[in-house]
């Protein structure tokens, strides 16, 4: 059957356009795609016949928030600080992540992970697991159940990290491409595999010439961090002297591909963000991490400029929030220059879903793609005023730099509601 779900729809169509339709009608089908979203005066009664209506009243319908970058084994070491990427790696990350080892306590992270992004309008997201195949698989697992879409990867390491997280380049490259074969795809295609080399450090040149080679035999995208911070920098120049800068261990790995998600880019030389930009991957923009790990300032001006691909990214548990309205609150505040609005709705909407490779399924409510979307109550946003008392940037401002603190009602993916603990 057919429902047509009333409200306000924003939505994102383009980095510097974004539309309002108030009230709008979101037309979705049984299997969940959209058919037609429009203001409902463009509507005749004729449309409705046989059909169900979900009326949300002056509530905000935005499509379903991207997060292009977090890691599940860290939802609970959220906070706990140190002032620099590598030691707090060393002094807290570790440790946490080989406890993913028990299946147990695998599973209990995942499915709260899974139910707080969605409890946070996320939708879709890029995600790492730890080391351990069986905890990847368990994630994989919850993430079907949750109902999300969702990317995700058994992490890499071969060297530089405690030996309970280490395992030998073969053991983790064919772990990784079973789990390549048993979930991409999978879930109705909500689910799929990258090759997640955790970052140059912890890969030897084998290793990660295997994952690049794994990701172009089997057409699995590929997640990594880069140039997150100056320690790091100096670490790899150690550890890859041929290399003429960060940038160049992935290209001479085969892991700077097409589609290639990779987390922070802060620290490029002008060189580097125009080989990005060629390579067509794409840079995470994680402001809150950024903020979190004294990590430095993501050139965002400079990487759009480029023409490289960007998305926004929790970067839990360095970030320390799920939300992406957070995100987009300090994608702003991290900048010396307002960002704006629509960009910043922008990458947290559509532009997540390019950077994701599923922009022709998700990101705005198009006729064809999916519906994911959440319905965000607006009234203590709006104190007490609708929408049509605003100009869209305004509005669009008020959304990004107070949403966090809006109540969110109803998630849908694929035109299901997941919001309600267990999908199937
Ligand atoms: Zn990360």
């Amino acid at each position: 059957m057919t429902t047509f779900y009333r409200g306000a729809v924003l939505h994102s169509l383009a980095p510097d356009h974004v539309e309002l339709l108030s009230p709008g009608l979101v037309e979705v089908d049984a299997a969940g795609e959209i058919q037609r979203v429009a203001v409902e005066s463009d509507y005749r009664p004729s449309d409705f016949k046989g059909s169900r209506r979900v009326d949300f009243g002056d509530r905000l319908l935005l499509p379903g928030l991207v997060d292009a970058h977090l890691h599940i084994p860290q939802i609970d070491i959220i906070g706990v600080e140190s002032e620099h990427l590598i030691d707090w790696l060393r002094d807290h990350i570790f440790a946490e992540e080989a406890a993913n080892e028990d299946p147990a306590v695998a599973r209990d992270r995942a499915s709260r992970c899974f139910q707080q992004l969605i409890q946070s309008g996320t939708t879709a997201c890029a995600a790492y697991s730890s080391v351990h195949t069986e905890a990847t698989d368990i994630a994989f697992e919850e993430a079907s159940r949750a109902g999300v879409r969702a990317i995700i990867g058994k992490v890499l390491m071969d060297r530089e990290a405690p030996d309970a997280l280490l395992e030998s380049a073969t053991t983790a490259l064919e772990d990784t491409h079973r789990l390549i074969q048993k979930w991409s795809g999978a879930a109705d295609g909500r689910l799929d595999v990258a090759v997640t080399p955790r970052f140059g450090i912890s890969c030897s040149d084998e290793l990660l010439s295997g994952a690049g080679k794994l990701a172009q035999q089997t057409g699995a995208r590929v997640q990594t961090h880069l140039s997150e911070n100056k320690g790091e920098i100096e670490a790899i120049r150690q550890l890859f002297p041929a290399a003429r800068d960060y940038t160049a261990v992935y290209e001479n790995a085969g892991v700077l591909r097409p589609g290639c998600l990779l987390a922070h880019c802060i620290h490029l030389s002008d060189d580097e963000i125009q080989r990005l930009a060629q390579s067509k991957a794409a840079a995470v923009y994680c402001p809150d991490s950024n903020f979190f790990l004294h990590s430095g300032r993501f050139p965002l001006d400079d990487t759009l400029a480029a023409g490289v691909t960007v998305a926004l990214g929790s970067d839990v548990g360095a970030g320390t929030s799920f939300s992406l309205f957070e995100a987009m609150k300090m994608g702003n505040y991290m900048q010396t220059t307002q960002v704006d609005p629509e960009l910043l709705f922008y990458l947290a909407t559509l532009g997540g879903a390019n950077a994701l490779g599923w922009g022709d399924r998700i990101g705005n409510f198009a006729a064809g793609k999916a519906a994911d979307f959440l319905v965000l109550d607006s009234r203590d946003l709006l104190r007490g005023s609708t929408v049509h008392e605003w100009d869209l940037r305004e509005l669009l401002s008020i959304l990004i730099h107070r949403g966090h603190r809006a109540r969110i009602e109803a998630v849908y993916i694929q035109g299901q509601r997941v919001d309600r603990g267990r999908h199937r």
